[in-house]
């Protein structure tokens, strides 16, 4: 009988991860033989838990906060992984290849929501580690990008980077109404009572907004809602990150519906 091949996501704090439940449907969905699991590891042990896991012969890795920077050096990251600065998935071959998804996953996710990329005027919210693997991604694609952050000095960072314009929260309101995609790729939004970045009013319904907040309906997306505008919530940008590491370690399709639906069970049964 064949061996189950373990694969699993690294973190810390990990507990709450809703990636065993996507991946295990996913799994069996395809009809492997594997079983996905999430492991308490932070930076200290890191490369440890890589060797283990590869000497152990884990089908493969996800990485989350705080891992995802750290692990650069202790694989080999793919050309994409190692622009962003950070891995979030391992696989095992000759060698400990990195890779990140994180950006190609908030592209399928907005196409697959038909939402128009080349060419398009995009704002995103933001400058963190989210952020930075969209506006990489967006710009690779051929958006326009522009990038508004709290701490402005790392909005213009990200923004001389990928070739945009890069500014603080105080000039939100005028780039809103100019954007044909609004992507906030902040925290704020992850908790109950938390307001919108955005003046729901600016928003209208020839507009795309994208929130990578998955775990409740964020205020900007009821705002966006409102306005008739296109859109997307993160729960499709974790699916489809999760599927591509899929496909990188199988070289199979992976099943993203039934991904989305074990995600937003377990979203319900929180
Ligand atoms: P990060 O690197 O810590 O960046 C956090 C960002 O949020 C920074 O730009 C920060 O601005 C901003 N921010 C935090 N609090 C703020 C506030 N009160 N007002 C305005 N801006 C604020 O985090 P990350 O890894 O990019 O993650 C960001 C979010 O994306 C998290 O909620 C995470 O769960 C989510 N995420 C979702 C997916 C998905 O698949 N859907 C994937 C990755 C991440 P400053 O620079 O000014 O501090």
């Amino acid at each position: 009988m064949a061996l189950t091949k373990i694969y699993g996501v690294l973190g810390q704090p990990i507990e709450h991860s809703l990636s065993p439940a996507m991946q295990n449907a996913a799994f069996g969905s395809l009809g492997l033989e594997a079983r996905y699991c999430a492991f308490n590891v932070g930076r200290p042990r890191l490369r440890e838990a890589i060797l283990g896991a590869e000497a152990l012969g884990f089908g493969g890795l996800n990485l989350t906060i705080p891992l995802k920077e750290e692990a650069l050096q202790a694989v080999r990251p793919d050309p994409t992984a190692k622009a962003m600065g950070a891995v979030n998935t391992i696989a095992f071959g000759d060698e400990i290849r990195g890779y990140n998804t994180d950006g190609i996953g908030a592209q399928m996710a907005l196409e697959e929501a038909k939402v128009q990329i080349k060419d398009s005027c995009v704002l995103i919210i933001g400058a963190g580690g989210a952020a930075k693997a969209i506006a990489y991604q967006l710009a690779q694609a051929g958006a326009e990008v522009t990038i508004v952050n709290r701490n402005a000095d790392r909005a213009c960072d990200l923004a001389g980077w990928v070739g945009g314009h890069g500014c603080g929260l105080h000039e939100l309101d005028r780039l809103v109404p100019e954007a044909d995609l609004v992507i906030n790729a902040t925290s704020v939004g992850m908790k109950e009572g938390d307001p919108s970045l955005v003046d729901g009013r600016l928003l209208k319904s020839s507009q795309s907004v994208f929130d990578v907040i998955y775990n409740r309906k964020t205020e900007l997306l009821r705002d966006a809602d409102r306005a008739g505008a296109k859109t997307v919530d993160g729960v499709m940008m974790l699916v489809y990150q999760g599927a591509r590491a899929i496909e990188i370690w199988t070289g199979l399709k992976a099943p993203a519906k039934v991904m989305e639906g074990a995600v937003r069970k377990e979203l319900e049964m929180r």
